[in-house]
């Protein structure tokens, strides 16, 4: 899915068709794989997520008829932790930002 790109299953998100907080049909985040049902599987990068969704891959992918909310995944998507980032507790030092200690 997404990219297309190898990847060992456990560097993917598995995905699968479920509902929102309010009960809309919406695309949820399934990191464990102990969902029931179909799956896909997407590398958990923003850029394989968007590719995937413009592809409309996901409702072909989980047979779904309905559209399916992104919302959840991309919130999942946005607080992970970018494979590059520095690790969390480290000191964060900006320049640029104008921000004044004193
Ligand atoms: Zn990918």
């Amino acid at each position: 899915m997404g990219c297309r790109a190898k990847a060992a299953a456990n560097e993917l998100l598995r995905v699968v068709a479920g509902s929102d907080a309010e009960g809309r049909p919406a695309l949820v985040p399934d990191p464990d794989r102990r969902a029931p049902g179909r799956g896909a599987h997407v590398h958990p990068t923003p850029e394989c997520w968007q590719l995937a969704v413009r592809r409309r891959a996901f409702p072909r992918a989980l047979r779904s008829g309905e559209a399916l909310g992104t919302a959840l995944v991309e919130e999942l998507l946005r607080e992970a932790p970018a494979a590059h980032a520095p690790p969390s507790g480290s000191p964060q030092h900006r320049p640029g930002t104008g921000a004044h200690s004193s």
